[in-house]
């Protein structure tokens, strides 16, 4: 699909008048995209960076009602989240999985044991499903025996789910560009174009990868660049809408941090929780939720504060495994892009999203990758209110192309990862199958991923830099000590023909992602009692 010059095949395509054109390739704006061309719309969605570079490939990746956020109040948002969590568990196996949940309970904490309860029947209610149930200390011991027991008095189990946050974009996008819709990344929304009348009809395009810009023409120009957005609004004087928070996670190898379900721990210092979870066989532990101060445009990182925070929660709660910062492989942070404004905590800042529309354009702000779904709908919706013509749209709309489930049926990969092969590519696994050569059915040593998936992302996905392969294509950037480098000449060996890269362009490469790596997803030094022997 994104192979050989589709760059060039895409940019000789763009001086016409689309229907809609959607700026952002996060997971809102392939969202937008997916439903434009489910309906018919000619759409197409332009990134700056990789898609996915943004939030999108920074979150915590749960599907989640957010237990937390009906302690806020904010229980609309959570009845949304958790319906919208059990349709994509549906829609997506092998994507989209669910995930135990345990809530340790201590002598004397707060909020009590009785609240949880309360909080959990709620949340089980709102998914139409009793989910959850209290277990005993010995009990809870067995299924979390890292958890320190010192006042421990039990704890509560209950499910919500997982994904991976950038396959799901990447899932999104390419289903949407198979069913007539257009994407393409390392493409900058520079300026607004207006229409005599002062309405956006329009955006000038910057090629990043190569040295070209044009004016592609809209009927309708979305605004999806979650963070961004209030930098797009400026264009014609827009007031911010924006609060832009920071939460950062460190990730530990498993065998470190061993953990079968999520833990949700409440913070020692604040009572925030802390969520640990294990991922593409990695355990991630985070997040922060803090007013971001980084320039925008820089890679977010982790801050010493940061780190600090996290290791107080995990060292106080899982006591008996001795954690140190050092024992942390890896640490992404992302940027929250929360409707609101003004001080206060942020984490109570509301999760809900909104569609705005100012000189014709449509901007969708605000909401969590769970319920992307009904984003996109509602910016769909908004869009008919301007122009009519467009069709409407169902509130039951599907999101994914169905498959026949166990169509691949390869005797060379177990039944697992075929399931996650599916869920994560689509229809497009059995080509990626095909794809292999001898021996990269096997898996890349520590990881979940194949060989093959390298090959596939290298050759069809778009990859534009390394680090697009290495963080967000597969995920060993951030599963792998330094972020894999010591695979970097067996993947070469894989990948460099399929980029077309001659030596220099590699060495060039490699070079810049080990110093992104260093900079932002690193584990910062942390001079005290968390990183001494
Ligand atoms: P983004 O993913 O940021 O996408 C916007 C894109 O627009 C970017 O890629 C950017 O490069 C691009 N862009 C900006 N300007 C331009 C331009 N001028 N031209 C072209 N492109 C442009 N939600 C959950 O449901 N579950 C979770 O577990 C969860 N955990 C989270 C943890 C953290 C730490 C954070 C920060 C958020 C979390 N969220 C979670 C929320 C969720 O990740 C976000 O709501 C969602 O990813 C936002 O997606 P988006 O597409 O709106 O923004």
């Amino acid at each position: 699909m994104w192979h050989g010059n589709w760059r060039d095949r895409v940019w000789s395509r763009l001086d016409r008048q689309w229907d809609m054109v959607i700026v952002g390739g996060g997971i809102t704006g392939a969202g937008v995209l997916r439903l434009a061309s489910r309906l018919g719309i000619e759409a197409l969605l332009v990134e700056r960076r990789d898609f996915a570079w943004g939030t999108s490939s920074r979150s915590t990746k749960l599907v989640h009602g957010g237990l937390r956020y009906l302690a806020h109040g904010q229980i609309g948002v959570t009845w949304e989240s958790v319906r919208e969590r059990e349709r994509l568990l549906e829609e997506g196996p092998g994507l989209v999985e669910r995930l135990g949940f345990l809530v340790p309970t201590f002598d004397g904490q707060s909020p009590s044991k009785r609240s949880f309860a309360v909080g959990l029947a709620l949340y089980d209610l709102l998914a139409r499903k009793w989910d959850h149930r209290y277990r005993s200390r010995q009990a809870f011991r067995l299924l979390a025996p890292h958890v320190d027991s010192e006042e421990l008095n039990g704890g509560f189990c209950y499910y919500d789910a997982v994904t991976d946050d950038v396959r799901l974009v990447l899932r999104v996008i390419r289903e949407a560009v198979r069913n007539g819709g257009t994407a393409l990344n390392y493409s900058a929304a520079r300026d607004l174009l207006f229409s005599a009348d002062g309405r956006v009809n329009g955006v000038v395009l910057e090629d990043l990868l190569g040295e070209r810009t044009i004016e592609v023409r809209a009927r309708l120009v979305v605004n999806a660049t979650g963070p961004w957005s209030d930098e797009l609004r400026a264009g014609f004087g827009g007031k911010p809408l924006l609060r832009l928070s920071r939460g950062s996670h460190l990730v530990f190898p498993a065998w470190r941090l061993p953990v079968a379900q999520a833990i949700t721990l409440l913070h020692p210092t604040d009572n925030r929780p802390v969520f640990v979870l294990p991922w593409e066989g990695a355990t991630v532990a985070g997040t922060t939720d803090l007013d971001h101060d980084q320039p925008l445009d820089d890679e977010p990182h982790m801050t010493p504060r940061e780190l600090d925070y996290l290791m107080t929660a995990l060292r106080a709660r899982f006591r008996p495994l001795d954690l140190r910062a050092g024992d942390a492989i890896a640490s992404f942070a992302g940027v929250r892009p929360l409707i609101g404004s003004g001080s206060g905590d942020p984490s109570k800042v509301s999760r809900g999203h909104s569609v705005r529309e100012e000189r014709g354009m449509l901007t969708i702000a605000g909401g969590k990758l769970t319920t992307f779904r009904t984003m996109a709908v509602d910016t769909l919706r908004a869009a008919r209110r301007l122009l009519p013509d467009f069709p409407l749209i169902s509130p039951d709309v599907c999101m994914f192309d169905a498959l026949d489930g166990g169509s691949l049926a390869s005797d060379e990969i177990g039944q697992g990862a075929q399931l996650r092969l599916e869920g994560y590519y689509g229809a497009e696994a059995e080509n990626l199958i095909a794809s292999a050569r001898p021996g990269e059915l096997e898996l890349i040593p520590e990881t979940p991923s194949l060989w093959a998936e390298l090959r596939w992302a290298a050759g069809q996905e778009g990859v534009g830099h390394l680090d697009d392969l290495m963080l967000r294509r597969v995920r060993i950037g951030l599963l792998l000590p330094d972020g894999g480098r010591a695979l970097l000449s067996e993947i070469r060996r894989v990948v460099q023909d399929e980029l077309g890269w001659d030596d220099e362009r590699w060495q060039e490469e490699v070079a810049a992602y080990a110093q992104l790596w260093d900079s932002a997803y690193s584990v910062p030094v942390l001079f005290d009692s968390h990183t001494a022997p």
